[in-house]
């Protein structure tokens, strides 16, 4: 299998040598860079080497093209913009308006969603637009309806307190941290788990799958206003018209974070009842994950809650950055390209190869497998925590991030678990074959690895077995070079 195209010679550019190009670009900014501040342009070098030679398993990571890389850098940096399309707080904006209807009508074709708004900076970002759209949409704007005005600054001091209690006191149910959802779903440490009443769904305990009845019960009770699907770190798909059933059963709106599977979305290989945004009322992503975008956020939206959304700077944001909205709607004009439907298809192929390969050699996956991105390797079996894996993985050149499993006995600190993705290494061009190899190699680690039974953090790795496993990891990485022909 070849690197993805799209890293080499976009399709948009036919004819021109695109690698020898962006090579240029980047070997002149970086001695522009290297001119004002060396050990930043030191840096930046070293870090194309470490992730060239290194296996990226980080199911949250991928490598976004030079295009979208490359629009980073500009002057559109520069430019204040709070507001929207059309509506800004600052003159002068004519271009940055230009960049973010491109973006935004990237998005709403990427995804056939009536609304896109592209400036949230992150993921938090975007739940934080969101969960505020919602609010301003189901509880502010009735409260001023029914006390006659347009404006919170209109309401009397006793109606304006009487609103802050209703806002401060609603309700959000979303999935537990240990069984997969991300901690803005209500997690008490962070600010939604602050700002709500919060309850959390589950997954099944013997099956570690989603259980549909059980999500209906829980919110039959609790009664949330905002219902929200979607997960960091778990391997199966959701069925998110049942979650819009759920959710119009207790009069909730339903908010879907697909920060994960964003790029699985754009694919198509999630359709149906798979794809979240023909069902939920507000749907929120990431675009540098499997989207493979730079780093960002997003919200879609139905037209009942687009007004709202569309506040979200400056009320929850600060000032967009146009030069990311740029490199955004480059990325959303790359996966509307017919490749990245065939890639999206083989990051779902490749974890299932990666998640077959670690079955087969004894490993234990939460939930038996995966049927998307994601792979959740249950190291017990190995006699080691997560911290432990996750190191001797990383001494060994695999880089991926230890994670929570259901009903951890670790904790959320040491864990249980190892959380691996395919989006990195299938933009690297590797395929099931590659995958398979990879398998056997994490294996090797753990099975060579011993924990130290006075500490959950350390552990001693057997003799050569990180010199062995670098060795046959380069000859997969060699094959599937990283941003194939680009010299500094
Ligand atoms: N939502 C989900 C489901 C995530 O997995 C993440 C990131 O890990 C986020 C939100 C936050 O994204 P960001 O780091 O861009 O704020």
């Amino acid at each position: 299998m070849t690197a993805d195209s799209t890293l080499s010679s976009p399709a948009a550019t036919p004819g021109t040598d695109y690698a020898a190009t962006a090579s240029e670009a980047y070997r002149a900014a970086l001695q522009v860079i290297e001119s004002v501040e060396p050990r930043i342009a030191a840096a930046t070098r070293k870090e194309l080497a470490d992730q060239r030679d290194s296996l990226k398993l980080i199911a949250s990571e991928n490598y976004a093209s030079p295009a979208v890389l490359l629009t980073m850098g500009s002057w559109l940096s520069d430019k204040y913009a709070e507001g929207t399309v059309g509506h800004r707080f600052y003159a002068g904006c004519q271009n940055v308006d230009e960049v973010e209807s491109i973006a935004a009508e990237h998005a709403r074709e990427l995804f056939g969603a009536p609304y896109a708004y592209v400036q949230p900076h992150s993921g938090i970002d975007a739940n934080l637009v969101a969960f505020w759209a919602i609010l301003a949409t189901k509880i502010e704007a009735p409260a001023l309806h029914d006390a006659g005005v347009k404006n919170v600054n209109d309401l009397s001091e006793a109606e304006w307190e009487r609103l802050r209690a209703r806002l401060g006191s609603q309700r959000l149910m979303g999935m537990s941290l240990d069984a997969g959802g991300h901690l803005t779903h209500g997690f008490r440490p962070n600010i939604s788990g602050k700002m709500f009443h919060q309850r959390s769904y589950g997954t099944d305990p013997a099956t570690g799958l989603l259980d549909y009845d059980a999500v209906r019960a829980a919110a039959r009770e609790f009664k949330p206003l905002i219902l929200v699907a979607g997960y960091s770190a778990y391997p199966r798909r959701v069925n998110f018209a049942t979650m819009r059933e759920i959710a119009d059963e207790v009069g909730a709106t339903l908010m879907v974070d697909m920060a994960h599977f964003a790029g699985l979305v754009a694919g198509k290989v999630l359709t149906g009842d798979e794809d979240p945004v023909p069902h939920a009322h507000v749907v929120t992503s990431t675009t540098h994950k499997s989207l493979r975008g730079p780093r960002g956020g997003l919200v879609l939206a139905t037209a009942e809650y687009s007004d709202a959304v569309d506040k979200g700077c400056p009320m929850v944001l600060g000032g967009p950055l146009s030069h990311v909205m740029a490199a955004k709607a480059v990325a959303f004009a790359e996966a509307r390209q017919p490749s990245f439907r065939a890639y999206a298809q083989r990051v779902a192929d490749n974890a299932k190869a990666f998640a077959e390969g670690l079955l087969r050699r004894g490993a234990t996956l939460v939930t038996g497998g995966t049927d998307n991105h994601i792979v959740l390797l249950d190291v017990q079996s190995f006699g080691l925590t997560g911290r432990q894996a996750e190191s001797a993985l990383l001494d060994s050149g695999i880089v991926t991030n230890r994670n929570s499993i259901p009903s951890d006995p670790n904790g959320a600190w040491y864990t249980s678990g190892i959380r691996f993705g395919t989006p990195a290494l299938t933009t690297r061009g590797f395929g099931p074959i590659e995958f398979d190899r990879v398998a056997e190699l994490v294996v090797h680690v753990l099975s060579n690895t011993q924990a130290d039974g006075t500490s959950k953090a350390k552990y001693t790795l057997a003799d050569n077995t990180a010199d062995f496993v670098r060795a046959a990891s380069a000859e997969l990485l060699d094959a599937n070079p990283l941003y194939p022909g680009l010299t500094l």
